[in-house]
């Protein structure tokens, strides 16, 4: 999980959590991570749409 990291403006689509955070050179990623237990799903993107777009477009194997 990504746990450690610090998210920033975090919104919840349907299981997937998306969210907003900078890496170690300052740089704005954005995480699609399903929350499921067991699916374990979880992308980094560099544009927040995409991240969105991951996350509503998820189908998620253990619902
Ligand atoms: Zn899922």
């Amino acid at each position: 999980m990504t746990t450690h990291r610090r998210f920033r403006s975090v919104i919840r689509i349907g299981p997937v959590q998306v969210g907003t955070f900078y890496d170690g050179r300052g740089r704005e990623k954005n995480t699609a991570a399903c929350t499921a237990p067991r699916c374990g799903f979880s992308v980094d993107y560099d544009s927040r749409a995409a991240a969105e777009l991951a996350a509503r477009t998820h189908r998620c194997p253990v619902r």
